[in-house]
């Protein structure tokens, strides 16, 4: 089973996309799939059908310990994707989970949970918020893998410091190095201006950005409209094709790293 947690603090660059997109990807491919709704803004929830504002329970209730992950994952429209929705309790986390020893490691331990009970998972995928708060921090302790969408726009690599700076301070302070899985371009248009900014990207990341790109494509926010992933609602569009191959990359990267792993291990 593998955790992936989709990271970055700036809005708008493609987490939620991405975490439904691969999700589902990875979800047609056979693998069964949790997506971790994240973020109080509940976006992921209502791409895959769920209407935030009449949930029972919710992440929030997992973070409190009044249930378990297992209890509140919710089937969506493609057969091997779940997800575990959010909603904007979520926001109050920070406040009330905010004395609580351990606070940053409630995630993890409901994975750790979810997984011992339905051992079949194969990817637990989480959608992050905007922020570098106890929610990405409860999120990278809990993954092996980080995957970061960015933004062919200008700045898009500003705050990258400040990312990664908490990514190793979570590895220290956890002893839990999380792996950078890969880079991901999102909203690519063929222009001169987002060929520059994927260079500056490349130069940057190197073999670490993913060889897919994913284009801007209208069918990829119609989906989300219609509540459901790409693939379902516009299945050869460049925004499914694109998303297909990503899920074909990450399967690839993480047996890669898997052979490393092992590799490394029986040296
Ligand atoms: P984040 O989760 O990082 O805040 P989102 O995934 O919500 O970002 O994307 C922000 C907005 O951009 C959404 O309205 C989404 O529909 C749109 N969007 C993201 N990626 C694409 C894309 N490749 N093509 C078209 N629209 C996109
Ligand atoms: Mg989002």
């Amino acid at each position: 089973m593998r955790t992936v947690a989709l990271v970055n603090q700036k809005g708008g660059v493609g987490k939620t996309t991405t975490a439904v997109n691969l999700a589902a990807g990875l979800a047609e491919k056979s693998r069964r799939v949790v997506l971790v709704d994240f973020d109080p803004q509940a976006n992921a929830t209502y791409a895959v059908g769920q209407n935030p504002f009449s949930l029972g329970k919710s992440i929030h209730h997992v973070l409190l310990g009044d249930v378990s992950l297992a209890d509140i994952v919710l089937d969506t429209p493609l057969s091997g994707l779940r997800i575990a929705p959010s909603n904007l309790d979520l926001s109050a986390a920070e406040l009330t989970l905010g004395s609580r020893v351990g606070r940053e490691l409630l995630l993890r331990d409901a994975i750790e949970d979810l997984v011992l009970h339905s051992p079949e998972v194969d990817f637990v995928i989480i959608d992050c918020p905007p922020s570098l708060g106890l929610l990405t921090q409860n999120a990278l302790v809990a993954a092996q893998d980080l995957l970061i969408p960015i933004d062919a726009r200008p700045f898009s690599l500003a705050g990258m410091n400040q990312l990664i700076n908490l990514v190793d301070a979570i590895g220290k302070a956890f002893r839990h190095p999380v792996r950078l899985l890969g880079v991901l371009i999102n909203l690519f248009d063929h222009t001169n201006l987002t060929e520059q900014i994927c260079e500056q990207i490349r130069h940057r990341f190197s073999d670490k950005v993913f060889r897919t790109i994913i284009a801007r494509n209208i069918a990829i926010s119609d989906a989300q409209l219609n509540q459901v992933p790409v693939m379902l609602h516009a299945p050869r569009s460049s925004g499914a094709c694109n998303f297909r191959a990503l899920a074909e990359e990450v399967l690839q990267r993480c047996n890669d790293v898997q052979a490393e792993w092992q590799w490394g291990r029986n040296r």
